[in-house]
């Protein structure tokens, strides 16, 4: 019995799963939030019941041990020394690293230099990898990146056209993101279409934060996030790509300053700043129904914007052979696959089976067999990837 937990540490949060590696279940699950305040959340899932617990988490460390102590008291399991790997998300590998990797000084190294890239994330991620480190130090710990997959682009997709000692010097590139979940879900369709030696594949994945990402014979050839994940489809907050003059106008011309233009453009754009409603896709959508004229033109760009990267990626790959949905929008909005498709079906000779799309649940196939791209809905598990590498890499 070997079992792993997968951690996801942001700057307030600390996101977890336990596998049990066997059969790859999960034996529990939850989410501890706003660390460092007077009424941290901790929610823990197990055995079909939801403990959600208000109490004051001053950081990381004691979220930490919170966690592990509640799995002793519940007997979650007997002993902590059960676990023997920690898996950690990490939002920025820059060029390092383009697989999954363990941990040691150097890697740890690596990811506190990259943290210019990822100010919010990297340092959360080590800070949560010390916590767990300190609790049960014979458990092992690997980084999973969510750069890793598109560092099989080249360098035509990562480099801006802008003065190349930039790239050289600084970095600036295209680096993207969601890479785990586009691994997930481009294997996982290429496993439904029966493995196939070619493929050309787009996963879109649309939740609140979404991407794109052109996959050929399961490698990512380019992706809709860059230098940082603003870039892009329209997403729930963030605008997606606009041309930056907007920027430097939007300074001389209202004088916001540097700070607030780029906040504006991460937490006040996108649906949210389109609609005026909200930044979650459902509210926008039922805003729209009921007549609700921003929130109908938020969707309108939403669909637009999401359609145009897949008309990029079909020439990119040359050709399509299938499309995937994933994460919130993807996964549960059968009224988003369906616009999505509908805007696609001419030029692309898409059709949806309309019971499969509307009734089916979990991984499946639902355009029909006239269509001449398969369409499919494969709900991602970024978190089975990160546990399936630790498991690989530290042998267990
Ligand atoms: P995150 O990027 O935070 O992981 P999620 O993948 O959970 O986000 O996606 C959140 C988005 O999914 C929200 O915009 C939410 O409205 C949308 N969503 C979730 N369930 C549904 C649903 N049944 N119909 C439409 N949208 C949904």
């Amino acid at each position: 019995m070997s079992k792993i937990i997968s951690v996801n540490a942001g700057s307030s949060s600390l996101k977890f799963q336990l596998f049990e590696m066997d059969d790859e279940t999960v034996i529990t699950s939850g989410v501890i939030e706003r660390i460092g305040l007077e009424d941290s959340i901790f929610t823990i899932k197990y055995n079909g019941e939801k403990d959600v617990t208000t109490l004051p988490i001053e950081n990381h460390k004691v979220a930490v041990q919170l966690l592990l102590d509640t799995l002793i008291k519940k007997e979650i399991v007997k002993d902590l020394d059960e676990i023997k790997g920690v898996g950690h998300r990490v939002v920025q590998g820059g060029a390092y690293f383009d697989q999954s990797v363990i941990i040691d000084d150097d890697v740890v190294a690596k990811i506190d230099e990259l943290k210019s890239l990822a100010p919010l994330h990297n340092p959360a991620h080590l800070t949560g990898y010390y916590a767990f480190k300190e609790a049960i130090p014979n458990a092992g710990a690997v980084a999973v990146f969510d750069t890793a997959f598109h560092q099989t682009l080249e360098p035509k997709s990562y480099i801006y056209p802008i003065p190349y000692k930039y790239y050289v010097e600084n970095k600036v590139r295209k680096y993207g993101a969601h890479g785990t979940s586009h691994f997930y879900v481009s294997s996982r369709c290429r496993e439904m279409m029966g493995n196939p030696k070619h493929s050309r594949i787009i996963v879109a994945h649309l939740g609140a934060g979404g991407s794109l990402t052109a996959v050929k014979d399961g490698k990512s050839i380019n992706t809709s996030m860059g230098f940082t994940p603003l870039a892009g489809i329209m997403m729930g907050t963030r605008s997606g790509d606009v041309d930056p003059s907007v920027i430097d106008y939007l300074i001389e011309e209202v004088g916001l300053d540097m700070k607030e233009v780029i906040k504006m453009l991460n937490k006040e754009s996108g649906l949210l700043g389109v609609s005026g409603v909200s930044s979650d896709f459902r509210d926008v959508q039922e805003a729209a129904a009921n007549g609700n004229e921003r929130a109908q033109l938020a969707l309108d760009i939403f669909f637009r914007r999401v359609i145009a990267y897949i008309g990029r990626y079909f020439i990119a790959l040359g050709g399509v052979d299938a499309i995937c949905f994933t994460a919130g929008i993807g996964e549960n909005s059968f009224f988003a696959r369906k616009e999505i498709c509908n805007l696609l079906a001419e030029a692309l000779g898409i059709e949806i089976d309309d019971d499969a799309n509307v009734n089916g649940k979990g991984d499946r196939l639902i355009s029909t067999p006239n269509s001449k791209v398969k369409v499919y809905v494969i709900p991602t598990n970024e978190e089975l990837v990160i546990a399936r590498d630790t498991k690989r890499l530290l042998n267990l």
